[in-house]
């Protein structure tokens, strides 16, 4: 147990370290997939490097419920699967259905990624199971969690289909970028990216948490500069990238 002091001031300095992430990012592209080079040291299996560390947050949300005397709170409970149905696609149904060859990844980035999804997984574990107001089941007709929720399977729905068709241009030629078509494509470079915001947004909502909150700056932090990245690289490579398509927001930016 930690106190409640304690984890507020972490909690504090995680918002800080997202901030600073954000900028950074905007400087120094995450050096995995894409943007990889030599310089970052030894490297992982792809596959295996994203199964290591999305597994850390099943894990460690999977602990914090375990050690909660709260396992019996319904609305607590339907937390805990709204969290473990997101991992299991990330952690699992992601990376085994991936195609191709998959980049493989420096450890060292890897590393950063089982430090930041332990530390993210058990700030919200914690929070939820330890320290949240008692839930109960009003909570299911209160507007935040309503709202929350349809956003988090909205901004759900969104990355999977996106990440469908991601996926399936890696049938062609291998460690070769296509122009992606279809679906929220026609309209920004990064669908993926602005899916996973708003449903991480949506569980900041459902789950009034400076937590969840948290979650979703530090989900904004890694996304936003990484869109702007990618929308460049598509402009830059391809000469016919469709004039009218924005990075992250459709008709704004
Ligand atoms: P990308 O969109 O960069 O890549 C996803 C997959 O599609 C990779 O296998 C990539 O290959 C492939 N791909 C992407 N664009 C093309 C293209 N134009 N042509 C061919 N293949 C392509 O996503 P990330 O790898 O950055 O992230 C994966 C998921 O994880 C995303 O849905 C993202 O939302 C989520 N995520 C969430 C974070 C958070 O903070 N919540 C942080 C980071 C990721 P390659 O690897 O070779 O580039």
């Amino acid at each position: 147990m930690i106190s409640e002091k304690i984890f507020y001031i972490t909690l504090n300095f995680w918002f800080f370290l997202a901030g600073l992430t954000f900028i950074v990012l905007f400087f120094i592209p995450a050096p995995y997939g894409r943007y990889r080079k030599k310089g970052w040291g030894p490297v992982i299996n792809g596959k295996a490097a994203w199964l290591v560390m999305e597994s850390l947050s099943v894990l460690v949300m999977g602990l914090c419920f375990y050690f909660s005397d709260q396992t019996q709170n319904i609305p607590v409970l339907v937390f805990f699967l709204l969290w473990q149905f997101h991992y299991v696609y990330r952690a699992y149904i992601f990376p085994l259905t991936r195609r191709g060859r998959i980049q493989p990844m420096p450890i060292v980035i890897m590393s950063f990624a089982i430090v930041f999804n332990s530390i993210n997984a058990f700030l919200n574990g914690y929070f939820l199971f330890q320290l949240s107001p008692s839930f109960n089941t009003a909570w299911f007709i209160d507007i935040r969690f309503i709202l929350g929720t349809v956003l988090f399977f909205s901004g759900f729905v969104m990355h999977v289909d996106s990440d469908r068709i991601l996926n399936k241009l890696r049938n062609k030629e291998q460690g070769t970028y296509y122009i992606p078509h279809g679906h929220l494509f026609k309209f920004i470079s990064c669908p993926n990216y602005l899916g996973e915001i708003i449903q991480w947004s949506g569980w900041a909502l459902a789950t009034w948490s400076l937590a969840g909150l948290s979650f979703a700056v530090w989900t904004v932090a890694n996304l936003v500069p990484r869109a702007f990245s990618h929308h460049g690289f598509y402009k830059q490579r391809f000469k016919d990238y469709p004039k009218n398509r924005k990075a992250l927001i459709p008709f704004i930016i």
